[in-house]
C-alpha cells in the first residue's frame, strides 16, 4: 500500500501592536539593539507584567476571522527553559487554558478545496535575537516580549503544495484583518512544520518537526525531501525518531538538531503574576465590530459587478490588491477593464518581486487616469504599457502629460490612416489575397506594419477597419 503524508503547522505570527506584550516598550523591527527594553522585559528583580488590551484585542480579531471560539477564560502560563535570548528563562505563553479554540481555513490546491482544522490560536511573547559574529554570539533584547500569537492547525494537510496554500492563505488572512506585518525576511510570520508519514488507513506515523523555514519555497522543498526520508528510513526497516530538524536551504536537507521535548520538560505553571484573562461576550462582540471584510465577501462583490470567479480570486488574495482595485474603481467605473489591468500589468510586476517586497505603491487616481487615457482611444495598449512602465517606478509620473511628451498620442484621424494604408495594402498583394481567402490571422500583419509606419501610435481597430474596407 502506497505512503501518505501528513502534516500539521504551528506558525508564530507577530502582533503590530504599538507597545510589547506586557510592557510598555515600543514594538519597533530594526532599532538599534538593546534600545526598546526595560526591567519587565529584561527581567529585573521585582519587575512585573501587565498585559496589553490591544494585543488581546488583535489575537481575538484573529480568532474570529477564522472562526475560532473565543474562550471567555484563559490563562497565561510560564513555559520554562533556559536560552541566552530569553532573559526571565521562562517564556509567558498559554498551554492548557489558550486564548481561542477551533476554527479552520479553506485552501485550494488545483482545483480542488479542503477545509484545514485549526487546533487553537494562544497568545504568547517572543524572546530576543542571537547575532553571531566571528567573535562569538551578540544578545538583542528588543523583540523580547513582544506579542506573539500562535496558530495551530490539525494534521489535515497531506502534501507540500497543501501546506503552502494553508500558510498563503494563512498570510493572507493576517494581512486583511491587519493584526501582523507578516514579513517572512524580518521573522514577523514564522513556521514550524511537523509531518509524519503512513500507510492508508493505519495510525498516524511518528512525527518530527522542522525548523528554520523562512520561506514558502523553504517549506515547499523542506517537506518534499523530509517525508521522502522518511519513508525510505521506514522501508529499510529503521523507525523514525521523534526529534527536531533543522532544515539547511543550501543543502536541501533536514539534519537532527534535538530529540523532541514533551509539554511536561518545560514544567509549565501558571504564571503567579498574571491573573486569569477573563473577556465577555459583550467584549468579544465590540471587537467582532471591527473585522474589515474579509476575502470571500469581497469575492461575491467583485463577481457581482461582473468579474470572473477566477479574477474575482485574484484579486482577492491579497487584501492589498483588493484596496487598490477598489480604490481604481472609485476612479474609474470599469470593474472588468481595470482588473484585467491589474491581473495582468500590475501583477506581472509584483510576481517579479519577492513576496515580502510585493507592494503596490502606485497612486490609483493617476493609473486611473491612465486607464481612462487607453479607454478612450486616445493611447493604444502598447503606449498605455510604456507610460505604466514608467509609472511603476515614478510615483508622481503625470499620465496626461508623458501622452505628450512621448508623443504616445493615438493616431485615430481616418484620412491619415487611410493614406499609410493604401502604400502598406499596394506593397503587400500577398498578404492581401490571404485576408481575402479568409486568412485572419493576415490582420496581424497589416496593424503590425501601421504600427511600424506609425511608430506605434496607430489606432489598431481602425486600422482593422480600414484595411477591411481597401481590400474590398
Ligand atoms: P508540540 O507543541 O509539542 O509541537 P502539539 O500537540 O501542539 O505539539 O502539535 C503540534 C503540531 O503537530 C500540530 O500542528 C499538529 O497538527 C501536528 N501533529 C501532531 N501529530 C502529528 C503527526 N503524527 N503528523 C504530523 N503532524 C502532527
Ligand atoms: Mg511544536
Ligand atoms: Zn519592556
Amino acid at each position: 500500500m502506497s505512503w501518505k503524508t501528513v502534516i500539521g503547522l504551528e506558525v508564530h505570527s507577530e502582533l503590530n501592536t504599538k507597545t510589547k506584550c506586557f510592557c510598555g516598550c515600543k514594538n519597533e523591527f530594526g532599532d538599534k539593539p538593546n534600545t526598546n527594553c526595560c526591567p519587565v522585559c529584561t527581567a529585573m528583580p521585582g519587575a512585573l507584567p501587565v498585559l496589553n488590551r490591544d494585543a488581546v484585542e488583535r489575537a481575538i480579531l484573529m480568532g474570529l476571522a477564522v472562526g475560532c471560539k473565543i474562550n471567555n477564560y484563559s490563562v497565561f502560563e510560564r513555559k520554562n527553559y533556559f536560552y541566552p535570548d530569553l532573559a526571565k528563562a521562562y517564556q509567558i505563553s498559554q498551554l492548557e487554558y489558550p486564548l481561542c479554540l477551533g476554527g479552520g481555513l479553506e485552501i485550494e490546491v488545483d482545483g480542488v478545496k479542503k477545509f484545514i482544522r485549526l487546533n487553537r490560536i494562544h497568545l504568547e511573547e517572543d524572546a530576543g535575537k542571537l547575532i553571531h559574529t566571528s567573535h562569538g554570539s551578540l544578545v538583542d533584547y528588543n523583540r523580547g516580549g513582544v506579542p506573539l500569537i500562535e496558530i495551530v492547525s490539525e494534521p489535515d494537510m497531506n502534501s507540500a503544495e497543501e501546506a503552502v496554500a494553508y500558510l498563503e492563505k494563512l498570510r493572507s488572512t493576517l494581512l486583511y484583518v491587519g493584526v501582523s506585518d507578516c514579513k517572512m525576511q524580518e521573522g514577523s510570520i514564522r513556521f514550524d512544520v511537523n509531518i509524519s508519514v503512513n500507510r492508508e488507513g493505519e495510525p498516524l506515523g511518528t512525527r518530527t518537526e522542522l525548523k528554520n523555514l523562512n520561506s514558502f519555497k523553504a517549506v515547499l522543498r523542506a517537506i518534499k525531501y523530509e517525508s521522502a526520508r522518511q519513508i525510505e528510513e521506514l522501508e529499510a526497516g529503521r523507525p523514525i525518531i521523534q526529534e527536531t530538524r533543522r532544515w539547511d536551504d543550501e543543502k536541501g536537507k533536514t539534519y537532527t538538531m534535538r530529540t523532541k521535548e514533551d509539554s511536561q520538560d518545560y514544567r509549565y505553571f501558571p504564571d503567579p503574576d498574571l491573573i486569569p484573562l477573563n473577556v465577555t461576550d459583550k467584549y468579544i462582540e465590540s471587537i467582532r465590530q471591527k473585522l474589515p471584510k474579509l476575502a470571500p465577501e469581497r469575492k461575491k462583490e467583485y463577481i457581482s459587478l461582473g468579474l470572473t470567479e477566477q479574477d474575482a480570486t485574484l484579486l482577492t488574495n491579497e487584501r492589498e490588491y483588493a484596496d487598490f482595485f477598489e480604490a481604481v474603481l472609485r476612479e474609474l467605473n470599469e470593474p472588468k477593464f481595470v482588473c484585467n489591468w491589474i491581473t495582468a500589468e500590475v501583477f506581472k510586476k509584483l510576481n517579479a518581486l519577492e513576496v515580502d517586497d510585493r507592494k503596490i505603491t502606485l497612486n490609483p487616481a493617476l493609473l486611473a487616469k491612465m486607464l481612462k487615457l487607453y479607454k478612450d482611444g486616445e493611447i493604444n495598449q502598447a503606449g498605455a504599457r510604456k507610460i505604466f512602465d514608467i509609472m511603476w517606478n515614478d510615483l508622481t509620473a503625470n499620465p496626461e502629460k508623458l501622452v505628450n511628451e512621448l508623443g504616445l498620442k493615438q493616431m485615430n484621424d481616418t484620412n491619415e490612416l487611410r493614406a499609410v494604408l493604401e502604400r502598406i495594402v499596394n506593397d503587400n498583394p500577398k498578404a492581401v489575397s490571404e485576408l481575402k481567402a479568409g486568412n485572419e490571422k493576415t490582420m496581424a500583419f497589416f496593424v503590425g506594419q501601421a504600427m511600424k509606419a506609425t511608430q506605434g501610435k496607430a489606432n489598431p481597430k481602425l486600422v482593422a477597419d480600414i484595411v477591411r474596407e481597401l481590400i474590398k
